[in-house]
């Protein structure tokens, strides 16, 4: 695929492929740790912004949006209770 001294040659300015290659694999696992950390904060894989909740109005339990807590039931705003925050 590529000789040795290809590795050193200067693509643009001081910045030579081996270079390139670097930055390209720290930008791929910092996005990758990144993407690890939000889902780490935000709770469960796939789930968005969702956090289970409950309704104050219609005893309704389920997932709710974190910024808009609505009942799907009957409409109202949801109380947002978070199981991990009883602990
Ligand atoms: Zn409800």
């Amino acid at each position: 695929m590529f000789e040795s001294e290809q590795w050193d040659t200067v693509l643009f300015g001081n910045v030579t492929l081996r270079d390139l290659l670097i930055y390209v694999a720290v930008a791929v696992v910092g996005l990758w740790i990144v993407r690890k950390l939000v889902r780490w904060i935000f709770g469960s894989p796939g789930s968005g912004y969702t956090v289970p909740g409950k309704c104050v109005s219609c005893g309704w339990e389920g997932k709710v949006s974190k910024y808009k807590g609505v009942c799907p039931k009957c409409g109202s705003r949801a109380k947002i209770v978070d199981p991990r925050r009883r602990r």
